[in-house]
């Protein structure tokens, strides 16, 4: 039987739509980052070269949630609470860059495993209640214990939920008002037999930047009185230890000026960090840091092994401290270095074409070993400076690779289940004779997800942010599917496409539609197990609901049409 012009039209139509499909798909694996998975693999983390006292016995990470750099500045020069003390007496950071996607549960992640979100692969929310199993046993506080230092999370349900397997004590796994986290900080200083690292939120300001945005005075008063609530805690707990306490104050991110962040705009990237206690320098640094370089200069301070994936080495421009010191880590970061390359390469197959590499980087390794040994730190130094420059470059062409290969294999399932969904839907159309139909509700589907594309854009963070979008999604559904409805009743009308029986056509077309996306999704979140593969298995549910949403939108006009417009 041949083939009309009709038929192929429609064939093209389904695949134009699935290929739509396709598109979206990737578009939202792409907003929550498909690059972001945990590509894990095997690291022995070498001794450090010798026993190193830790540079301070107490260090305290506090985290201001969500403060622009502009505005940590601005305050600073205005000679207001611990980013004042910072600017003026402590390590001041210029160019603190933080980690995509930038919302606050990556960021955490990354600060405290010292390493990509690429690597250890946790790029969502839901790990508040320690519900999602997670897979972060290289960070700093399961380092901290295994040294038998005491550590703690206070008030911060996401640090809480990624970290608790690992902490001493998590104190109060909830969001507390800055106030109310300044007084139970304040009450622990007090009661005395403070942990050796503790991490601390104070989440008002990220909070105020998004109800009032990034440039509003409500959130500059919000950053202030938070800097003001710190510098007590820090004179406190200063005074408490007898001055043996670092404190490492740092933001996740900024705000747009709308208030918002989770991209890459520059003032959401720029992150404030600054360092203030015992053996801290007074500097203003102008080095470009990244913010996972936070976890691997803890393990400096403690003076613990590096976590295995870091990334880069830790801040040692910042203190006091010995040569012998700075020497035996570089050492070992240059070693953990070359390790990482092996364990990388050997876990993508191509550890024969940097077998070579490796055996020099370890000639090198000796001689630096040596010299340290020797009581040369300076040649030790600049040894393991040469080889952290290159296995840093080694490295980092692995990774990408890697990455590359990942999202290879995913564009690959994605590809070949629209194509056998397009067969499929070819083949019933045909058999039924509802091609043309199917077709034509196709287009309109299509049309349905990019108006749903663009209202997603516009509402942006509140939808992405909010953590229970479902009944916002069937809103957008619905609206979407009005609007598409009228557009096919305006070309019937016009009886520009009045072969289509829209009735038909739309639910029908909407539902296969309905189904390649579901399918999509939720194969794609089975097929890794990792815990943000799931997640992008419940962005696609969140879909489906629009979806579910335009059928009923569509059903509503259709009902409306025939009470009003029928003659
Ligand atoms: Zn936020």
């Amino acid at each position: 039987m041949p083939i009309s012009k009709k038929e192929v039209i429609s064939i093209a139509i389904i695949l134009l739509i699935s290929l739509s499909g396709l598109a979206l798909t990737l578009f939202t694996l792409n907003v929550w980052d498909v690059t972001q998975k945990g590509i894990l693999f095997n690291v022995d983390v070498p001794k450090l070269p010798a026993e190193y006292k830790p540079i301070a016995n107490h260090t305290v990470v506090v985290l201001i949630d969500g403060l622009r750099y502009d505005t940590a500045l601005r305050i600073a020069k205005e000679g207001k609470g611990i980013l004042s003390t910072i600017y003026n007496e402590g390590a001041w950071f210029e160019k603190v860059e933080t980690v995509f996607p930038s919302i606050s549960p990556v960021v955490r992640a990354s600060a405290l495993t010292a390493t990509l979100p690429e690597i250890h692969g946790y790029t969502g929310y839901g790990v508040e209640n320690y519900n999602l199993s997670l897979n972060l046993d290289f960070n700093v506080f399961k380092l901290a214990g295994e040294r038998g230092y005491t550590t703690a999370i206070i008030a911060d349900p996401l640090a809480g939920g990624e970290f608790w397997k690992w902490v001493d004590e998590v104190i109060e796994n909830k969001w507390l008002l800055d106030e109310e986290v300044h007084n139970l900080f304040i009450n622990l200083i007090e009661k005395g037999d403070l942990p050796n690292l503790i991490y601390v939120c104070y989440v008002d300001t990220d909070t105020a930047g998004h109800k009032y945005g990034g440039i509003s005075s409500e959130y500059y008063n919000t950053a202030l009185n938070a800097s003001i609530f710190i510098e007590e805690d820090f004179e406190k707990f200063y005074n408490a230890t007898n001055g043996d306490a670092i404190f490492i104050v740092f933001s996740d991110h900024g705000h747009t000026d709308k208030g918002g962040h989770g991209g890459t705009e520059r003032e959401v990237m720029h992150s404030f960090l600054g360092f203030i206690g015992k053996n801290v320098i007074k500097a203003h640094i102008y080095e470009e840091i990244k913010i996972y370089q936070i976890g691997a200069t803890v393990s400096f301070i403690l003076g613990i092994p590096l976590p295995k994936y870091s990334i880069l080495p830790p801040i040692f421009d910042a203190f006091n401290t010995s040569a012998e010191r700075v020497a035996g880590y570089k050492i070992h970061f240059a070693h953990l270095k070359i390790n990482q390359i092996r364990g990388l390469a050997e876990e993508i197959g191509r550890l024969s074409d940097v077998e070579g590499r490796i055996s020099e980087l370890n000639s090198t390794l000796s001689e630096a070993y040596k010299a340290y040994g020797d009581g040369n730190y300076t040649l030790a130094e600049s040894l393991a400076d040469g080889i952290i420059q290159e296995a840093v470059i080694i490295f980092n062409k692995l990774l990408s690779s890697a990455i590359f290969n990942k999202i290879l294999i995913k564009v690959g399932i994605v590809a070949l289940l629209i194509g056998l969904t397009s067969i499929l839907l070819a083949v019933i159309g045909k058999r039924y004779n509802i091609l043309y139909s199917i077709a034509g509700g196709s287009a309109l589907y299509l049309i349905s997800l990019i108006l749903f594309i663009i209202l997603f854009l516009a509402v942006g963070e509140s939808f992405s942010m909010s953590g229970r979008p479902i009944f916002s999604s069937l809103i957008i559904g619905i609206i979407s599917g009005l609007i598409a409805y009228l557009f096919i009743l305006y070309l019937s009308k016009s009886g520009r496409i009045s072969e289509i029986k829209p009735h038909v056509a739309i639910p029908i077309a909407t539902l296969a539609g309905f189904l390649v996306q579901l399918s999509l999704f939720i194969i794609s979140g089975i097929i890794s197990i990792e815990p943000l593969e799931i997640q992008y298995a419940f962005t696609g549910i969140v879909l489906e609901i629009v979806s579910v949403g335009i059928i009923i939108g569509y059903g509503i006009s259709l009902i409306l049409a025939n009470k009003f417009f029928t003659k």
